[in-house]
C-alpha cells in the first residue's frame, strides 16, 4: 500500500479521508466517550502505528495493561492519567510513556476533551484488563482506588 505524501487536517483534529473509529470494537462499558483514528498505519519497513485518540470530557480509556509500549504526547485539553500506580495531571505538550506491563487509563477533564497521539508497534500483544485480585492491588492505594473507572 502507497501511503499518501500529504493529507489535510480538514478541521480541528480531523484529516481528509481519516474516518473517525470506535476505540475498541467490541464496545463495553469499561471506557466511555473515546474515538481513535489512525493517522499512519504502519508498513514494513516502518513497523509502528501513530494515532489519535480523543476522550470526551469526562470520559475514559479502559483501564489496562499489555507487553508493548505507548509513547503518548498530549495535543488537546486536560485530563490525567493512571500510568502504574501513580496519577499525573495532564496539559496540552505533555508526554507520556507507558512501559510494558504497565496498567494505565487516561481520564479526560471534566471540562475539556483529551487528545493525543500514541505510538505503537504495529505487531503487538492484546490488552488485558485487571482480574479481581488486581483490582484489589490498585485499590490499596486511596488515590488509584478514587482515579480508576473499570
Ligand atoms: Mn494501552
Amino acid at each position: 500500500m502507497t501511503l499518501p505524501t500529504h493529507v489535510r487536517q480538514t478541521e480541528p483534529f480531523r484529516w481528509e479521508d481519516i474516518p473517525l473509529l470506535a476505540y475498541k470494537e467490541d464496545g463495553g462499558t469499561h471506557f466511555r466517550g473515546v474515538t481513535r483514528q489512525i493517522l499512519f498505519p504502519g508498513s514494513a519497513t516502518l513497523p509502528a502505528q501513530l494515532r489519535y485518540f480523543e476522550v470526551a470530557e469526562g470520559g475514559h480509556s479502559t483501564l489496562e495493561r499489555h507487553e508493548h509500549e505507548h509513547s503518548v504526547m498530549i495535543v488537546r485539553g486536560a485530563g490525567a492519567v493512571l500510568v502504574g500506580m501513580r496519577i499525573h495531571r495532564l496539559a496540552t505538550g505533555d508526554l507520556v510513556h507507558v512501559p510494558p506491563g504497565t496498567w494505565h487509563q487516561f481520564r479526560a477533564s471534566t471540562n475539556a476533551p483529551l487528545g493525543f497521539l500514541c505510538l505503537v508497534c504495529s505487531e503487538r500483544d492484546k490488552p488485558v484488563r485487571p482480574a479481581p485480585g488486581d483490582l484489589e492491588q490498585l485499590r490499596a492505594d486511596p488515590a488509584v482506588a478514587s482515579f480508576i473507572r473499570v
